[in-house]
């Protein structure tokens, strides 16, 4: 594989960071995961958006200008000659001794890799997802994509030590989002709910999008708080991110939601994500 890093394209063997990067030392950095389809990005133009808003956030600038981003995405793409998986970019703060203060002059490393895998067809698409519930531990800034993923990821790994395939976050029994996706329900009114944006959850680039395709389906969409009880009794369940699309959610802590089986709603609504990812990319 082929990745980039600081204006190179190099063999992934060859690559580095330094130790004394703040990503590495602090988790000072932020990222971006975009579905690639057809050989093409998915909602590119979103996730560029996103990462100038978490870079924005933290005092970051953008290392290259937004033209150069752009041609560096589809030259990875062309030389890893990728179809469909993802693209991961991450931009740090740099390098500076070790100190909590954040040096004024450092310069942002970047870093891009490609991922082949399968995104259309997949086990959990068909299947659905079992997920547990856990407390949302998290840092209180959700919505700034920030590199800061162990507690994410602690959760993801005890979710499957317990056989099932992912978490749903709650706060005070309100759910948050799923380890590394948004969590949504569609109630026995054909409602689709989810939580409203704030700091405490990431703004999903599949969720906004979602929610437009919902809404201009017909379905009416209440973006208000839902409880874990509500969850367990609502007819579907799904959580989205840019690689999962629309997958629905079969069971919450041993509960089955709806018949146990993915709903046919969410069916629809993630057949329709993909029809119109593939008829809008043009990143
Ligand atoms: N929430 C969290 C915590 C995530 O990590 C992700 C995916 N990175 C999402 C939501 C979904 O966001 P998106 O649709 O932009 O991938």
């Amino acid at each position: 594989r082929t990745v980039y890093v600081n204006g190179q394209y190099l063999p992934e063997a060859e690559a580095s960071l330094s130790i004394f990067d703040r990503a590495v030392l602090f988790a000072d950095a932020v990222y971006e995961v975009a579905a690639v389809i057809d050989g093409a990005l998915v909602d590119y133009p979103a996730h560029q958006q996103r990462l100038a808003r978490s870079l924005k956030e933290l005092g970051i600038p953008l290392p290259v200008d937004p033209d150069a981003l752009l041609d560096i995405h589809h030259e990875l793409l062309r030389k890893n000659a990728l179809t469909e998986g993802l693209i991961y970019l991450q931009v740090s703060r740099g390098c500076a001794d070790r100190n909590f203060l954040m040096p004024h002059k450092a310069t942002p490393s970047l870093v891009l890799f490609t991922q082949a895998m399968p995104l259309l067809d997949t086990v959990a698409a068909t299947n659905g997802l079992r997920v547990i519930s856990r407390p949302d531990m998290r840092w209180g800034r959700r919505d700034i994509k920030t590199t800061q993923l162990l507690f994410a990821s602690m959760m993801k790994t005890e979710a499957v030590a317990a056989g099932v395939d992912d978490v749903w976050l709650h706060e005070q029994g309100m759910v948050t989002e799923a380890s590394s996706s948004n969590a949504h329900i569609i109630n026995d009114a054909g409602v689709l709910v989810t939580r409203p944006l704030s700091n405490e959850i990431l703004h999903g680039i599949t969720r906004a999008a979602v929610l437009d395709y919902a809404a201009e389906s017909g379905m009416q969409v209440e973006q208000r708080t839902f409880s874990l009880e509500e969850a367990k009794t609502a007819r579907e369940a799904f959580i989205t991110s840019a690689t999962a699309f629309v997958t629905p959610v079969v069971e919450i802590d041993g509960v089955a939601i709806g018949t146990g089986r993915p709903g046919p709603a969410t069916q629809r609504l993630r057949e329709l994500y993909i029809l119109r990812s593939r008829s809008t990319h043009g990143g």
